[in-house]
C-alpha cells in the first residue's frame, strides 16, 4: 500500500537529517517544501513565477501557491508507492489542503501518517546555542558535544570556527514558542484522527532512526 508520511517537530530537533535517511531507505522521494519552491521559481514553472511575484516585493508565499507546488510534485511518477514531505502542512487549514490533495492523486488506498519529534526543549536550546561552523568548508560542531581538537579551530582545515548571529537563547526559545502556538493544534487534529506517531526524540542519530523505522513499519 502506498505510504504518505509527513512530520512534525521543532527546530533543531534532527527531523531533517531523519527523513533524509527514511526515503533512501525506504526509496520514496523527499519532498522538502522549502526546496520545492526555489525549484519552481528556478524553473519558472507557472506556481514558480506567481510565488516569485511575492518574494521579489518581500511578502510571504501565499499557502494556495505552496499547495499547488506541492500538488504538481506529489502526483509525479516517482511518489507512486509513497512519499517523505517535510515542511509542510504547518497548520490545520495546510493539513486539510494536503488531504484534498492526496485525495485528488490517489488512485488506490494509501496510507497516510504524521509522526511527531517529541524532544526536550531544554536540550534544544543548549544544541542551537552551542552550535558553532567552520565558515571555510562548512563543518558544523558542538562546543559541548563535539568540540573541536583544540577547542577552536576546525578539524578539517584549521579556520576558525564561528556562530550563527541568530544562534541565541532568547531567539532559539522565541522560535520554540512560536512553533509550538503553531504545531500544537496540529497534532492535536492527527491524534484525534488515530494516525499521529510520536516517537522520542532525545538521544543518539542512530536510537532515533530505531524508533522512527518502527513508528513508520508497525
Ligand atoms: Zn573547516
Amino acid at each position: 500500500m502506498k505510504k504518505e508520511l509527513i512530520f512534525l517537530g521543532p527546530p533543531a530537533c534532527g527531523k531533517g537529517t531523519q527523513t533524509s535517511k527514511l526515503s533512501e531507505y525506504l526509496k520514496f522521494p523527499h519532498v522538502d517544501t522549502g526546496s520545492l519552491l526555489r525549484e519552481a521559481v528556478k524553473n519558472k514553472t507557472p506556481e514558480g513565477i506567481k510565488a516569485e511575484s511575492f518574494m521579489s516585493k518581500g511578502q510571504l508565499v501565499p499557502v494556495e501557491v505552496v499547495a499547488a507546488i506541492i500538488k504538481r510534485r506529489l502526483a509525479e511518477p516517482d511518489c507512486e508507492n509513497g512519499y517523505v514531505l517535510d515542511g509542510f502542512p504547518r497548520s490545520v487549514e495546510q493539513a486539510q489542503m494536503l488531504e484534498d490533495i492526496n485525495k485528488s492523486i490517489d488512485k488506490d488506498d494509501a496510507e497516510f501518517r504524521a509522526v511527531y519529534f517529541d524532544i526536550d526543549t531544554e536540550l534544544l536550546v543548549e544544541r542551537i546555542i552551542n552550535r558553532k561552523s567552520c565558515p571555510k568548508c562548512g563543518e558544523i560542531y558542538n562546543m559541548k558535544f563535539k568540540a573541536p581538537k583544540d577547542g577552536k579551530n576546525c578539524d578539517n582545515c584549521g579556520t576558525e570556527l564561528t556562530q550563527r548571529k541568530d544562534d541565541t537563547e532568547e531567539i532559539a526559545r522565541a522560535r520554540f514558542d512560536t512553533y509550538n502556538k503553531e504545531t500544537a493544534p496540529l497534532t492535536d487534529y492527527y491524534e484525534k484522527k488515530g494516525i499521529l506517531r510520536k516517537i522520542n526524540a532525545n538521544g543518539t542519530i542512530d536510537e532515533v532512526w530505531e524508533r522512527l523505522l518502527k513508528a513508520v513499519n508497525d
